[in-house]
């Protein structure tokens, strides 16, 4: 029987990344010899499911005999809207998904979906590597303890639950040795890693655990953090660690505490503007970015023109902009809404806010110097994660090389190799 290899669509965040190169590991090793197409789903706006939705239409139409199989939050959350979708041939959970032998010996039930609010431990899986990228994402937390009012996470990824960090120490060393120059550590709510396992470790200390117990990784990077979830150990970690990257990205979300409130979030604006002084002071060339919701239910001019604001006040410069998208299920899609085109608007606002903080930023690297991650053709992203374009480079995906910064160019840097 012919192995064929499977092909994986995966939408969302780098958690997602991670699990579908574990999906197509497993899905590999599987001899059904029946090609395989896994959509790994996001949940986290109405247009993500939608544009899923979109795909696995497209996909049947292209590969009429592919067995498809569809996976991650969406599916999780809303299992019976894609089980009505005659194109589908299974609907996987977020747990079952991990499982390795779901693809060899799938269960013949077109629903395979567990209850996830069950689930108590992160699976545990080796990647050896990360089809065409130059960077490994490395899962380190899994689900979510709060219930912001706008989120469906929490639903979709089940209760907060850490991986051990000699598991996290093995799997980085497995990547470096495979020619990972940078990793990435990932999970939903990576401030709560931790808090399930004995001697509560928080994410500071296995971020100091593992670049003593890792010596040879050059470059580790962080997904988003929660503002008042960030620890001293891990402030220690940005101010004496070369190789923690420069770059750290808040989960904000909004810079009223009005819409705070109204969100259940745990920190105000205050918090926001004392954590990004605090880290410039511990680190002055750090780069600092942030997400933020345009449109929450109830929000008004005076209110958007705080989240405005805090971009200047907070400094910030890579700004992932969300315009408001009800989840069904959450509160706040039973809040009074924001007109729909005052919603795009102001992300239109704050999008190009973030643009212009961004371009200031770019302008004042050139004539800095600048380590550089290659990821294809001679571009890549530098500790900032500001992309670079090396010109006449001649150099491997993952290499890590050493350029002088002499402009810009449409929003990239120009790098020159010293
Ligand atoms: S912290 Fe809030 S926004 Fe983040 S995953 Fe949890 S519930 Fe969602």
């Amino acid at each position: 029987m012919t192995k064929s290899a499977p092909t994986v669509l995966t939408f969302g965040c780098r958690l997602n990344a991670y699990e579908s190169e574990v999906m197509r590991e497993h899905a590999r090793a599987s001899e059904s010899g029946v090609e395989t197409v896994i959509v790994n789903t996001c949940a986290v706006t109405a247009e993500a499911e939608r544009q899923a939705r979109q795909a696995i239409r497209k996909i049947r139409r292209e590969k009429p005999d592919a067995r498809i199989v569809v996976t991650g939050c969406a599916a999780q959350a809303h299992p019976e809207t894609f089980a009505a979708m005659p194109e589908i041939d299974q609907i996987l959970g977020n747990a079952e998904k991990m499982q390795p032998r779901i693809f060899s010996a799938p269960p013949a039930e077109k629903i395979v979906v567990g209850d996830i609010m069950q689930v108590r431990e992160v699976a545990s899986h080796l990647v050896s590597g990360f089809e065409g990228r130059a960077r490994a994402f490395v899962e380190v937390q899994q689900g979510c303890d709060h219930r912001c009012t706008f989120c469906i996470i929490p639903f979709g990824r089940g209760p907060n639950r850490s991986v051990p960090m000699g598991r996290v120490v093995g799997q980085i060393r497995e990547l470096v040795a495979a020619g990972y120059g940078e990793v990435v550590l990932t999970g939903v709510d990576v401030t709560a890693y931790g808090g399930d396992l004995p001697g509560q470790p928080s994410l500071g200390q296995l971020v100091r655990r593992l670049l003593a117990l890792v010596p040879e990784l050059p470059r580790l990077r962080l997904s988003s953090l929660d503002p008042v979830e960030v620890d001293k150990d891990l402030l220690t970690a940005i101010a004496e660690e070369e190789r923690l990257m420069p770059h750290i990205h808040l989960s904000v979300q909004a810079g009223d505490d009005t819409i705070l409130k109204r969100m259940k979030r745990r920190h105000l604006r205050g918090d926001v503007l004392e954590l990004a002084r605090h880290i410039r002071d511990l680190r002055p060339d750090v780069a600092l970015g942030a997400d933020i919701i345009a449109g929450f239910p109830t929000e008004d001019d005076a209110m958007f023109q705080h989240s405005l604001d805090l971009v200047d006040e907070a400094g910030l410069t890579h700004l992932h902009v969300f315009p408001f998208s009800a989840r069904p299920g959450t509160p706040a899609a039973r809040m009074p809404k924001v007109r729909g085109d005052v919603v795009k608007d102001r992300a239109a606002r704050l999008r190009a806010k973030g643009e212009a903080a961004l371009a200031e930023f770019l302008a004042s690297r050139v004539g800095r110097d600048a380590q550089v991650l290659i990821e294809r053709d001679g571009r890549g992203h530098c500790g900032h994660y500001l992309p670079v374009c090396v010109g006449g480079l001649e150099a491997e995906p993952g290499a890590i090389v050493q350029v002088r910064i002499v402009g810009v160019t449409d929003g990239v840097l120009v790098g020159r190799e010293q």
